[in-house]
């Protein structure tokens, strides 16, 4: 028996990147699992997670769902719920990456943005707590941004994730009596299409790491596999720093 075997897990944001990763590790471990997306091309990518998981047989589900959209965001996870008949795990990682000049952000993307990275993981955390049992698990993927900002035009991206840490804190003591752990997972700088590590400025990146790389998205999805297992059952209300050592 795995981990999760058992288990059911719903992650926004699980068509690329880190939450695709995600998706198939929490599979791996056992779990079924419900991912969302919003892009056409999301779709055709989210498709193909689906079938990696179905072909190790678990059950997976596809979902559009624009996070920036509150009732779409509580009818993900709701269907999640439905679908598997149980939910275990809330991941919340859908993200988008402003950047530029504070003077140049638009009231429309500082809405955009703080729908998405906030007001989501609020509300993705609000449903979910009415399905979670005993022993579940709310885990949210902030940046290590939150912690440390290295260079100017991240003012909006960082303060949209700084705000993880306080929905981590509280919502850890309003559910620890449930037994339910809430934590954060700060990445550094993971190969992803967000973030190719063959970018311009990648090699800065790299410099500021500790141990001069980035990361590979399946070094996160290990972190939220060990919070989400037997194992991270007493860890809660924290952050964990998966950065390679960029903010040391
Ligand atoms: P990608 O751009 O590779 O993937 C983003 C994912 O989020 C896609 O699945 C995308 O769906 C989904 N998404 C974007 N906007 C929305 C939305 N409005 N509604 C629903 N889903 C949405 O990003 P990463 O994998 O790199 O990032 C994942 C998370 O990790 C983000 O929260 C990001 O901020 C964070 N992070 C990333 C770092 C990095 O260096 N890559 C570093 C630190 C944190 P679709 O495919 O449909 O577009």
């Amino acid at each position: 028996m795995n981990a999760l075997t058992g288990k059911a897990v719903v992650v926004t944001g699980g068509s690329r990147g880190i939450g695709a990763a995600i998706s198939r590790r929490l599979a791996r471990d056992g779990a079924d699992v419900a991912l969302t997306h919003v892009s056409p091309a999301g779709r055709a990518r989210a498709e193909e997670v689906v079938a990696d998981i179905e072909a190790a047989g678990r059950r997976a589900l596809a979902i559009r769902a624009d996070s920036a959209d509150p009732h779409a965001v509580t009818a993900a996870v709701d269907q999640a719920a439905e679908a598997f008949g149980r939910l275990d795990v809330l991941v919340n990682n859908a993200g988008i990456f402003p950047y530029g000049p504070v003077e140049q952000v638009s009231l429309e993307e500082l809405d955009r943005t703080l729908a998405i990275h906030v007001r989501a993981a609020f509300l993705a955390a609000q449903a979910a707590v009415r399905h979670l049992p005993d022993g579940g698990r709310i885990i949210s993927i902030g940046s290590n941004l939150a912690d440390r900002v290295p260079t100017p035009g991240t003012t909006l991206y960082t303060m949209s994730k700084a705000a993880l840490a306080g929905l981590t804190r509280g919502l850890a003591r309003e559910l620890g009596p449930r037994g339910i752990t809430v934590n954060l997972v700060n990445p550094g700088s993971t190969d992803t299409d967000m973030n190719p590590a063959d970018a311009p400025g990648a090699d800065d990146q790299r410099r500021l790491a500790a141990l001069g790389r980035f990361l590979d998205p399946d070094d996160v999805a290990a972190t939220v596999a060990h919070l989400a297992g037997p194992a991270g059952r007493n860890i809660t209300g924290t952050t964990v720093t998966v950065d390679a050592g960029s903010n040391a």
